[in-house]
């Protein structure tokens, strides 16, 4: 089932289009990331689904129903990219204050503020100023203000930005807890090591249109290239290698990485060095990277909508 559907999301600034005829789904309970180069159009697309901005055409469904901000916002939390607390408010008093704008009673928020200041250990924190904070550390109360009303639909604009590795890895496990929860999440970032390891689906946007829509592990399956890396036990010597009948891309220390050719087959690979008796130790395909395939569909759609070279004006005999 899914939480939000997307019909043909259109937003221009002026002529400028900056979502340009987007469509997708995002099923309950998914991680879904978002990715784009700088100015693709992410933001704007995240501030349509969390009604900041009224799409110019197109439409929003939130589970199932025509998305009505008024009526949706509570179900969603949005972490935005430029953070938004109150510099000068107490932090306490601020997450108490937030988590009452998304509809939780006193009584409610006191509860969560004390359960997920005790869940990070921060108790001290909250007589202080947002500003006596250091920049990763209003960090995790803009994230915790973000979560206190358990949201349905969490949407988190590069959430890692500014946090130690230590920090880092409590918000990631606190995202991975949210989605075993049933919270649907959608993540935004120029991090691919980080879509890779929390997303299971990724939407690419480039100049505001969709270039690439799926789960992580199938884009990789469609992006493969046919190539696997060997271990082997020895060496082979010059003479047994210039009898091989497939490709070496890369040579390593006692192992290779090869691409399959039109007419060789894996059990091709292995069998000829079964038959040189050289011992394999490990056989594994490569899988490119979800940046490998971000940066080759970005330069794609780049020199697709280059423009064109204007013809030479033939030359005439005068
Ligand atoms: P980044 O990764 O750099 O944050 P983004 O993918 O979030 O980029 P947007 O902020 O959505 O991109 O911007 C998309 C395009 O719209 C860009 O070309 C940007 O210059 C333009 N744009 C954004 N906001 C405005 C605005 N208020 N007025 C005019 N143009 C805008």
């Amino acid at each position: 089932m899914n939480l939000l559907e997307v019909r043909h999301l259109k937003k221009y600034y002026e002529t400028h289009k900056a979502v340009d005829d987007i469509s997708f789904n995002i099923a309950a309970g998914s991680i879904f990331g978002l990715l784009g180069p700088n100015g693709a159009g992410k933001t704007t697309l995240l501030r349509m689904l969390t009604g900041i901005f009224y799409p110019d055409e197109g439409e929003i469904l939130f589970n199932g129903q025509r998305f009505n901000p008024q009526h949706h916002i509570q179900h969603i939390g949005y972490m935005p990219e430029e953070r938004g607390l109150y510099k000068k408010m107490k932090v306490g008093e601020q997450t108490l204050y937030l988590a009452q704008l998304k509809g939780l009673s006193k009584k409610e928020a006191t509860e969560k503020v004390k359960y997920w200041f005790g869940k990070f250990d921060i108790h001290s924190w909250y007589h202080k100023r947002v500003d006596e904070l250091s920049k990763g550390m209003q960090q995790k109360v803009q994230f915790i203000s973000t979560i206190l009303h358990q949201p349905r639909l969490l949407i988190l604009d590069e959430p890692f930005t500014g946090l130690d590795p230590i920090n880092s890895e409590l918000i990631k496990q606190e995202i991975f807890e949210l989605s075993q929860q049933g919270t649907t999440i959608i993540f935004s970032t120029h991090r691919m090591e980080q879509v890779e390891e929390i997303c299971d689906h990724i939407m690419l946007v480039n100049k505001g249109k969709k270039v690439l829509d799926g789960a992580v592990t199938d884009i990789k399956q469609n992006f493969k290239q046919g190539l696997f890396k060997v271990g082997l036990g020895v060496m082979p010597n010059p003479a047994q290698m210039a009898t091989w009948h497939f490709d070496i891309i890369q040579t390593h220390d006692k192992a290779f990485t090869v691409k399959l050719n039109e007419d060789s087959s894996t059990n091709d690979i292995l069998l000829h060095f079964i038959r040189q008796d050289i011992p394999v130790i490990y056989f594994e395909e490569i899988l490119p990277s979800i940046t490998e395939v971000f940066i080759q569909q970005v330069k794609q759609t780049e020199s697709a909508n280059a423009p064109q070279p204007i013809p030479a004006t033939p030359e005439t005999d005068l």
